[in-house]
């Protein structure tokens, strides 16, 4: 039997505003609607940001806690994970959402470039907020831009740092950061195994690769992310009409793979979870 795949939507991301697409959710009652079709499509697993009501990011965790409350309540059983990313806060401040306990936080094991910055994530603060999820019970799902931070993520867990089993992100197509490429994606599927074999993967396309990573970790038995965060188009003219619409996309994909979407149960069991609190 495959192994069901768990379906992540990121709803808003800390870039995309309403003037890319109008469905991008930005207010916190918007984030829970979205979030909610987009569970009912089939996603187990929401990634989230938070914006100010002019639309630009925050790391405010009054914002966290009402989306978490929402989320909990309209999308039993969701894993809901928040964003440490750097675009919404300086320093400790992107860690101030930690002590809500979500049952995930994402975490940039190093530095890359951006589209137009330094996306720095300095080995002191990479270590404080592993330190935060720790302490918190939190699981970090390991944003990896590039093969070093897949290596340092496994040193960290090695090191006591991190609680395996690790859960690894490959993120291609930020410009400027690993582009979207094959032979690359496949050695860090590889590598991950070598240096974690209890490891869980999902892979993000950015922009309009989007669907080429959905299909790619559908079709190398990993797990999948979409959403209005990394792409506001369903396809190359026609812009998503909701975050559950690429959802129902990458569900519809499974069955091509021979796989199909997980459960709420399944999900947190593939990522070692305890039920839902
Ligand atoms: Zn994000």
């Amino acid at each position: 039997m495959t192994t069901p795949c768990i379906i992540t939507v990121a709803i808003t991301g800390s870039l995309p505003q309403k003037s890319d697409n109008p469905a991008v959710p930005i207010t916190v009652a918007e984030q829970v609607e979205s979030t909610h079709a987009a569970f009912e499509a089939g996603a187990t697993l929401v990634h989230a940001h938070v914006r100010k009501d002019d639309g630009s990011p925050t790391s405010d965790p009054e914002r966290f806690a009402r989306l978490i409350e929402g989320v909990r309540k309209h999308c039993p059983g969701m894993i809901i994970q928040l964003s440490t990313g750097g675009r919404s806060g300086a320093g400790r401040e992107r860690g101030g959402m930690i002590p809500l306990k979500p049952d995930m936080c994402s975490l940039s094991t190093g530095s890359c470039n951006f589209p137009t910055r330094v996306y720095e994530n300095s080995p002191e603060l990479v270590d404080w907020l592993a330190g935060e999820m720790q302490a918190n019970g939190v699981k970090p799902e390991i944003e990896a831009f590039d093969l070093s931070m897949i290596f340092q993520a496994a040193a960290m867990q090695q090191a006591g740092k991190i609680n395996g089993p690790l859960h690894v992100q490959f993120v291609m197509g930020v410009k400027n950061a690993m582009p979207v490429d094959r032979d690359v994606f496949e050695f860090y599927v590889k590598t991950l195994k070598r240096l974690a074999p209890d490891a869980t993967w999902t892979g993000a396309g950015i922009g309009r690769d989007q669907v080429t990573l959905v299909r790619w970790s559908l079709e190398l038995g990993g797990h999948c992310r979409t959403g209005l965060e990394d792409n506001v188009r369903l396809d190359r003219n026609t812009l998503a009409p909701s975050n559950a619409a690429l959802v129902r996309q990458a569900s519809d994909l499974c069955a091509e793979y021979g796989r199909r979407p997980a459960t709420v149960a399944e999900a947190r069991q593939l990522l070692s979870l305890r039920a839902a609190r």
